[in-house]
């Protein structure tokens, strides 16, 4: 019965020399030993003064951004 090769991991092979979670992370990230994607670093936010929401369009959040196209503000 072989042992999962990641450092600390001691479950079962399930493929590729990897157990069940771990494969999976192989295939989600292209690398078993990644939690959470990258992306999350990348997230935008809007250009509004003092303002935190993520970005849905043109660099401004859903409430700014349709406020910008109601005032024709460009
Ligand atoms: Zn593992
Ligand atoms: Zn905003």
């Amino acid at each position: 019965m072989e042992i999962c090769i990641i450092d600390n991991c001691l479950k079962t092979v399930k493929a590729k020399r990897l157990c069940a979670m771990h494969h999976q992370r192989l295939i989600r990230h292209g690398d078993p030993e990644i939690v959470k994607p990258r992306r999350v670093k990348t997230v935008k936010v809007c250009e509004w003064a003092n303002c935190q929401g993520k970005v849905l369009a043109k660099g401004y959040c859903s409430k700014h951004y349709y406020i910008q196209r109601v005032t024709g503000k460009e």
